[in-house]
């Protein structure tokens, strides 16, 4: 626990209560972004004498720094079993990867019926939705994914579909979905999958598996900032052929062999999809960050987390009047993160009184997963209509709590003896957080 602790930078952080009083900051919001590894800052700091722009020159710090940058490829591909046939393009994040493949996969044949599902973040459902016949598949009443409908839409849709597209984890339930089992399925009836990695590679060991396997992995997309790199740096794994054959969606330098007014002679991927010079730290820090996971075994990670998150949905569950979104149904694989409400509280009133009262930060609201969260909640069309018309600052919503490898007990302890607290006091804290209702912000 101490160890894991140590590794990331900020984990000791004072930061000043209401009442004046300093106390270590919580941070129990790593589902938005995670605090960086030391090892990552100081591989940055190392590496600054050595900078210069990549595949750009003949000095010998821009081969070096040429060399480093390919070089990722090849830590990143190996960290989530990327075929060999496979690209990895490096992008500005998770939202930027997924556009970019919406626009490679628009005329590359026929096929225009994307399956998305009723749970995915709006990076995952928003850049299907003008180019594709976009359908959701089903959900159950707590938030899973109902396979039986997939496969129906695999029917109904039968050699129409081109991409069933998924997240790994839900970034409001931390529910895992059966991704091999979705991708068997996919295979099975001729169609590709994609799946939204942001909240799932940072958390679990990841296989895309290798082409001749039915659950094969076809596209995976993942942000450096949700794991202990920097922002500014994502990644798109899929099939070269794929991005051969289509024309991306940034042009410019770096894409290109020999340009005339007339012709382009477009690079072979992944540089004709990285147009503009890439983020050349960004992604040496996302190599770094990688090669500390890799050190450190992500199943160990992965099992500490798994006690974290038991331990606060233990403790969360018997809190009177608190409702828990978990999509679980006993065994389920799930990563570090879970929603709750409290009757009686709104739930900014809540985010507002862990941060005030005992420097806990945490995430309210709708999480970018509007219709996951209002299905969640049974939020009715209706409703849905009157908060988009009026300028009404009670929009329904949740809380999250996510956590990180350097997250321990003892936080959790304060956590939930705090909600304990405001629980047996609810009213006093419904009159002291009565002013903190703002209009909600997507992010
Ligand atoms: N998908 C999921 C499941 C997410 O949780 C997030 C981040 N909240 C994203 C996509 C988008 O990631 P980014 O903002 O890094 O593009």
């Amino acid at each position: 626990e101490a160890y894991f602790r140590s590794l990331v930078a900020g984990a000791e952080t004072m930061i000043p209560l209401a009442n004046g009083k300093y106390v270590t900051a919580i941070n129990f919001d790593n589902a938005a972004t995670t605090p960086p590894f030391c090892s990552v800052l100081k591989k940055i700091v190392q590496f600054s004498p050595w900078y210069a722009s990549v595949h750009r020159g003949k000095g010998y710090k821009s081969i070096l720094t040429s060399k480093l940058y390919e070089h990722s490829r090849e830590v990143v591909r190996q960290f989530v079993h990327a075929d060999k046939r496979d690209v990895v393009i490096f992008t500005n994040n998770t939202t930027e990867s997924i556009n970019m493949l919406a626009y490679a996969l628009a005329d590359q044949d026929e096929k225009q019926v994307v399956l998305s599902t009723s749970m995915e973040h709006l990076a995952n459902d928003m850049p299907w939705r003008d180019k594709y016949k976009i359908e959701y598949v089903a959900l159950t009443g707590s938030g899973q994914l109902l396979l039986k409908d997939l496969e129906a839409k695999l029917q109904l849709y039968e050699n129409k579909v081109k991409l069933v597209t998924v997240t790994g984890a839900s970034n409001v339930t931390g529910y895992v979905n059966p991704i091999s089992k979705i991708a068997r399925l996919a295979h099975q009836y001729g169609t590709k999958i994609l799946v939204d990695g942001a909240q799932w590679v940072p958390h679990m060991p990841v296989d895309m598996k290798p082409y001749t396997s039915p659950e094969h992995i076809d596209y995976l997309a993942f942000s450096a900032h949700k794991m202990y790199a920097p922002f500014g740096a994502g990644v798109l794994i899929g099939p070269k052929e794929t991005f051969s054959k289509a024309v991306p969606v940034y042009q410019g330098g770096g894409a290109v062999g020999l340009v005339s007014h007339q012709a382009i002679e477009w690079d072979e991927p992944p540089a004709k999809y990285e147009a503009g010079t890439p983020n050349i730290m960004g992604v040496l820090a996302l190599t770094t960050a990688i090669e500390t996971l890799n050190n450190l075994n992500l199943h160990d990670v992965c099992q500490y987390e798994r006690g974290l998150i038991d331990y606060a949905i233990d403790g969360l569950s018997k809190i009177p009047g608190v409702t828990l979104y978990s999509a679980d149904d006993g065994n389920e694989e799930r990563v570090s993160l879970i929603s709750f409400a409290m009757e009686g509280l709104h739930h900014s009133q809540i985010a507002e009184a862990l941060s005030q009262e005992a420097g806990i930060a945490v995430r309210n609201g709708l999480f970018c997963a509007h219709p996951y969260v209002e299905k969640l909640l049974n939020v009715s069309e209706k409703e849905i209509e009157y908060y988009q018309t009026h300028d009404d600052t009670t929009i329904p919503g949740i809380v999250r709590i996510s956590f990180a490898l350097y997250n321990n007990f003892d936080e959790i302890n304060i956590f939930l003896n705090l909600l304990e607290h405001i629980a047996k006091h609810l009213q006093y804290y419904a009159w002291k957080y009565r002013y903190v209702l703002e209009p909600e912000r997507c992010g």
